[in-house]
C-alpha cells in the first residue's frame, strides 16, 4: 500500500515536491490544504484529486474524519508550522513539516509533545540526508576517514535583490529571522553531522544591512563559530546579498569538500586524495520513501530527520541569534 498524503501550502516548494512525489514508490498525493481555490482546482487536476480531499485551512481539523489521508506534508511559512503541526496531529495525521522547524526550541518542543500525545510521527523535511554526497560527507567526517575534524566551513547565500517587499521571508512574525532561518539552519545542520557532534558555545556578528528599505524585521547577514566538544570549529556565514554555497572541513590527514554543497545541487565533491563524485537522485522522493516506508512499517523514523533533530538545530539558532545580539560568546546549556 502507498502512503496518502496530502500538502498543506501550495507555494514554491510545494512545486518542488511533484517531482519527488511522482517519482515515490510508497507515497501517493491524495489531497490538498489551501486558501486559494484556483491552485485547489489546478492541482485537483493534475493529480486527480477528489473534492473530498481538498481542504480550506479553516476546515483542516475535519481531516481527522478522513480515513484516505495518512499524512500531512507542511510547507507554509516558518511562523505557521508550529500551529499547523499541532491542528495535523490533533486531527490524528503523520506531520512532515519543512525546516525551520519552528521559531524557537520551545515551539520544537511543544511539537514533538503533541505528536507523542496524539501517537502520529513527526518527521522535519531534511532532504540533505538522502543526498549520496552528504551521506559521504558524513562518513568522511563521523567515522575520521582523514582523522579528525578540527575545521569546518559551511556557507549558504543567495542574493534577493529583486525580494518583493511583502515576501513573507522579511517578516519577523512569519519568517522567525532572516536567511539564518531559511539558509542557515542547513549550515548548522552539516557542522553537527559531520562531526556527530552538537556544540557546545557560540559566537555571531550581524553584517550591514545593504537594503534598509526590505531588511526592516529581520538580518540580511550573518556569521557564526560553533564550538564542539572535540575543539573542532565549524564558521558559517549566510546571507541574502551574495550567493555562496560552499562546504570544506579540514581534518588531521586531509581535507574535504563540496561545492555547490548545501543546495539542490548537482554537488561537485572533492578531497585532498581526489574528486569524488555520486549520481544525481531526487532528494525528495528518496526523504518521501524513506519517511513512508517507516510509518508504513510501523516503525519510527530514523533521528536524523525526527522533530528532536529539527528542535537541536532551533537551539543552535536561538543561541547564534542571542550571541549576535549581546556580541558575547553564548554557552549552549
Ligand atoms: P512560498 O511563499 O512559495 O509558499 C508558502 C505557501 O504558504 C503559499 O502557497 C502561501 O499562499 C501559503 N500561505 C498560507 N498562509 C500564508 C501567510 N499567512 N503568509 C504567506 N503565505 C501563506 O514559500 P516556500 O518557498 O514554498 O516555503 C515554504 C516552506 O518550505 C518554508 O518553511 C521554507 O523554509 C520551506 N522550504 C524548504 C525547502 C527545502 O529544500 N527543503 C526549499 C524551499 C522552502
Amino acid at each position: 500500500r502507498k502512503l496518502n498524503i496530502a500538502i498543506c501550502g501550495l507555494g514554491r516548494y510545494a512545486n518542488v515536491l511533484k517531482s519527488g512525489l511522482a517519482d515515490s514508490r510508497y507515497c501517493r498525493l491524495n489531497g490538498v490544504i489551501t486558501g486559494t481555490p484556483a491552485k485547489a482546482a489546478q492541482w485537483k487536476a493534475e493529480f486527480g484529486l477528489p473534492d473530498k480531499n481538498i481542504y480550506s485551512y479553516d476546515q483542516l481539523d475535519q481531516l481527522a474524519n478522513n480515513p484516505d489521508i495518512d499524512l500531512v506534508y507542511i510547507t507554509l511559512p516558518n511562523g505557521l508550522h508550529k500551529d499547523y503541526t499541532l491542528r495535523v496531529a490533533k486531527a490524528g495525521k503523520h506531520v512532515i513539516v519543512e525546516k525551520p522547524m519552528a521559531l524557537t526550541e520551545r515551539d520544537c518542543r511543544e511539537m514533538i509533545d503533541a505528536c507523542q500525545r496524539a501517537g502520529v510521527q513527526l518527521a522535519v523535511g531534511y532532504r540533505l540526508h538522502y543526498e549520496p554526497h552528504h551521506i559521504e560527507l558524513k562518513r568522511l567526517g563521523q567515522e575520521k576517514v582523514f582523522g579528525q575534524v578540527r575545521w569546518i566551513e559551511a556557507s549558504l547565500g543567495y542574493r534577493l535583490a529583486g525580494i518583493a517587499a511583502a515576501d513573507w521571508h522579511l517578516s519577523k512574525v512569519l519568517a522567525g529571522g532572516g536567511p539564518l532561518m531559511n539558509l542557515g539552519v542547513y549550515c548548522v545542520q552539516a557542522g553537527r553531522y559531520v562531526l556527530g557532534e552538537e556544540p557546545i558555545a557560540v559566537t555571531a556578528q550581524y553584517g550591514p544591512v545593504t537594503m534598509p528599505d526590505r531588511f526592516k524585521e529581520v538580518e540580511e547577514n550573518i556569521m557564526w563559530q560553533l564550538y564542539f566538544p572535540s575543539g573542532a570549529i565549524c564558521t558559517s556565514a549566510t546571507t541574502a546579498n551574495s550567493n555562496i554555497d560552499r562546504f570544506f572541513a579540514s581534518a588531521d590527514e586531509g581535507t574535504f569538500e563540496l561545492s555547490p554543497a548545501l543546495s539542490y545541487g548537482p554537488f561537485a565533491g572533492k578531497t585532498s586524495r581526489g574528486v569524488f563524485n555520486f549520481p544525481v537522485i531526487n532528494q525528495q522522493a528518496a526523504q518521501l520513501d524513506d519517511i513512508a516506508s517507516h510509518i508504513l512499517s510501523n516503525k519510527p523514523l530514523p533521528s536524523h530527520i525526527s522533530g528532536d533533530e529539527g528542535r537541536k538545530d532551533m537551539r543552535v539558532i536561538e543561541g547564534i541569534y542571542r550571541a549576535a545580539n549581546t556580541g558575547k560568546k553564548v554557552l549552549l546549556g
